[in-house]
């Protein structure tokens, strides 16, 4: 499962990029397309996946809205297409004297051996392995709660949503108190734009001819949160504006509400009330991989990320560097840390493209400073929510409905265009929007 230069050239600077995300798939992509296609460096994409998908896609996968086929990449094709090697396999750890990553053997669904352990050799390493949910020790999550990490798991999420449905419509004895309702732990961009979302789908299978269902009656989408407010992270307004969006279509919001327990047929609260709830998902707080803490000596900070100076190099070795969810990079004028967002990702690896580029040139790194350009978050088709920052207009402005989704729209666009080009995605665009009428509105895994 790798491309077909499985050898490395000696006589080439080795660029390895391990994570093929939001900021990896962009970097080895255009890295590729230059360096690479030039024949100035070899450069290989390390990921565990065999395929990309653009993670903030992965609530409408779970709520059914969205075609996994026609949005995942397949890196081997990538790779071909744009003069990187691909690499199968999860890096385990790197040996820093010897500069090389540690790529643990990949074993397929079925138990085969598809490639042994192997090392990869590297002049520049990035890391670019992103983040995953933080359960905070909380009992119960691994056992009963679902997570929205990979689309696996979106996928599974939908498949337990469509039998919780059908299961409902054919059984002829009173619903227990718990079916047909869903938790959402972690009232974040994730959870708000997974509650709206599946307000809308879960509707339309029902419209499908579950018809014993009263969609108003029967389901409870319950909005979990810690904090005093949904969209914590965000301007108040923001959350404001949410709040009485979700309230309109009857979605429960707990706020104030510690999780203590997550149990087979509910969620417990740390004030003793129970949440019944068949179908959990934990969308609270993130951290970086665990096989980073303490990586080969490179400083981490309390969540795992790999703690990086301004130029994305770590501060113990300055030949890797990190970026996306997984690099702790400094941003001076919030007296912190650039948050762990998409638009992040995809700023650091344009930067991280010329950093590289300055480094065969011979020439000095530069700082990266982080733009804000807002937040947006999306509430399917009922709204679009956000705020415009800084970078962009110079102030913050707040954003509501048309204008808002096509800038939430746009932000895909860029990844896109960064993956493929402007051609490519323009006839693309087309006929998505040409089949769309043709299409099923809800999608059953
Ligand atoms: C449901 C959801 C909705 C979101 N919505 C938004 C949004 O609306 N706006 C926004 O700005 N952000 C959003 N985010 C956050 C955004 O997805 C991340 O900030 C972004 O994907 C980070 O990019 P990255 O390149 O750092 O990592 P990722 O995109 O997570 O990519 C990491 C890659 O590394 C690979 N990998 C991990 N570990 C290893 C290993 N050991 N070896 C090999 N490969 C490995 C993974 O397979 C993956 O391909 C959302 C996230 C989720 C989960």
């Amino acid at each position: 499962m790798d491309s077909i230069s499985s050898v490395q050239d000696p006589s080439l600077r080795q660029i390895v990029v391990v994570g093929g995300g939001a900021g990896g798939l962009e970097l080895a992509t255009r890295l590729g397309n230059t360096v690479g296609k030039r024949g100035r460096a070899q450069v290989t994409l390390v990921d565990r996946r065999r395929a990309h998908l653009w993670k903030p896609k992965l609530h409408e996968i779970a709520a059914g809205s969205m075609d996994i086929a026609s949005h995942e990449l397949d890196y081997l094709a990538q790779s071909h297409w744009h003069h990187f090697r691909y690499k199968i396999g999860e890096m385990s750890g790197v040996d820093r004297d010897k500069q090389e990553v540690k790529v643990s053997a990949f074993i397929d669904d079925e138990g085969a051996l598809v490639t042994p352990n192997r090392t990869i050799r590297y002049d520049t390493l990035v890391m670019a392995v992103g983040s995953q949910s933080n359960d905070f020790g909380t009992p119960g999550v691994n056992e009963f709660a679902m997570k929205l990490e990979t689309p696996e798991h979106a996928t599974r999420f939908n498949r337990r949503l469509v039998n919780a449905l059908v299961r409902a419509h054919a059984q002829t004895e009173p619903l227990r108190p718990e079916q047909l309702q869903v938790a959402i732990i972690g009232a974040g961009a994730t959870g708000v734009e997974l509650a709206a979302e599946l307000h809308r789908t879960t509707r339309q299978v029902i419209a499908y001819g579950l018809d014993r269902i009263d969609p108003e009656k029967d389901l409870k989408l319950n909005l979990i949160e810690a904090a005093p407010r949904v969209l914590p992270a965000l301007p108040e307004r923001l959350s404001q504006a949410t709040d009485a969006l979700l309230a309109q279509l009857g979605v429960q919001v707990h706020v104030n509400a510690r999780v203590a327990e997550v149990m087979s047929n509910g969620v417990k609260l740390s004030d003793g009330r129970v949440i019944p709830a068949e179908l959990i998902v934990w969308a609270a707080g993130v951290k970086a991989p665990d096989f980073l803490k303490e990586m080969s000596g490179l400083e981490t900070n309390r969540i795992n990320q790999l703690v990086v100076l301004p130029t994305l190099q770590t501060t113990r070795d300055p030949k890797i560097f990190a970026i996306g969810d997984c690099a702790a990079c400094p941003w001076p004028e919030k007296k912190g840390f650039v948050p762990p967002r998409a638009q992040a990702a995809h700023q650091e690896a344009s930067h991280m493209l010329g950093q590289i580029n300055r480094i065969m040139a011979g020439r000095p790194l530069t700082p990266y400073r982080y733009r804000d350009f807002g937040s947006l978050v999306s509430l399917g088709e009922y709204s679009t929510v956000g705020n415009l920052m800084g970078g962009l207009i110079g102030g913050s402005l707040m954003i509501e409905g048309y204008f808002a989704r096509m800038m939430y729209v746009s932000l895909y666009k860029m990844h896109e265009l960064a993956l493929h080009g402007p051609v490519k995605v323009t006839l693309e665009t087309i006929a998505r929007m040409l089949t769309r009428r043709t299409e099923p509105h809800v999608k059953l895994h």
